[in-house]
């Protein structure tokens, strides 16, 4: 479907606004990547759309933005189906009984986290004759209150994972403490944590067909320079990008 938006003032400003916030964090990423000696082009950014509505969504598109992350599985379906030419990220918790959702309309399913969630993704997308990408969420803080499998249930979740067709795993993801001030050190440990277990899990996984680990999707609005120097590929960007 063709649409042709005519904008009012108000949507021009929005677009405006948007783009200057996008500079600027491009801005960041490139200095974080150089500073480092990674190409920026490596590094995505997934503007976390979860908090925003459609003609936000709309602007951004116009802004130049193509990737989108949602963690409702209803948000994801309905602006998959409005926008399905863009790359709709799912990046919320999961449970399997909504999977049907996002199966198929997600490039990326960000958060799997244990084996019932890798099976119904795995037979949802055999129906579609499909193969779904996914990325294991690793509680790596060990915080309580985080989703993620931990550390050292990894390996058994990969193991299965390598017996399940019709999924890819592309990387790992997490997510970091909260920084408590700018000096803050954990977040940085927490990345460089989640790229050596990856490493040590390539190492170990080499020769399985359906994974390969290259991703490693790390780092928010208030700490991706840091999630960037350590070895980031995707970075997913909300209240920096719609503010
Ligand atoms: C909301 C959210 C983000 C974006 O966080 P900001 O601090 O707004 O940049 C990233 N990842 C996940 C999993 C989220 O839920």
């Amino acid at each position: 479907m063709i649409s042709f938006p005519i904008f009012s003032g108000e949507d021009t400003e929005i677009i405006a606004e948007l783009k200057k916030n996008l500079h600027e964090i491009q801005l960041d990423i490139n200095s974080a990547a150089a500073s480092v000696g990674r190409d920026p082009a490596d590094v995505l950014m997934v503007a976390v759309s979860k908090a925003v509505d459609v003609p936000q969504v709309q602007a951004a598109l116009e802004a130049g933005i193509h990737d989108f992350g949602e963690n409702r599985t209803k948000a994801l379906r309905e602006r998959q189906q409005a926008f399905p030419r863009q790359n709709w990220h799912y990046i919320g918790h999961i449970q399997t009984n909504k999977l049907k959702d996002v199966v198929g309309r997600a490039c990326l399913i960000h958060s799997v986290a244990n084996e019932r969630a890798l099976e119904t993704i795995g037979r949802l997308a055999k129906e579609q004759d499909a193969c779904q990408s996914v990325l294991l969420e690793v509680n790596v803080s060990g915080e309580e209150s985080k989703d993620g499998v931990r550390a050292d249930e990894l390996p058994q979740l990969l193991e299965r994972a390598s017996t399940i067709s019709h999924i890819a795993v592309k990387g790992l993801m997490t997510m970091a403490p909260r920084l408590l001030t700018s000096e803050d050190t954990v977040a940085r440990h927490t990345f460089v944590a989640l790229r050596e277990l990856r490493d040590k899990m390539v190492s170990v996984f080499d020769g399985a067909e359906n994974i390969s680990l290259n991703e490693l999707s790390m780092g928010m609005s208030n700490d991706f320079v840091y999630a960037i120097q350590e070895g980031a590929t995707i970075v997913r960007i909300g209240r920096r990008l719609w503010s």
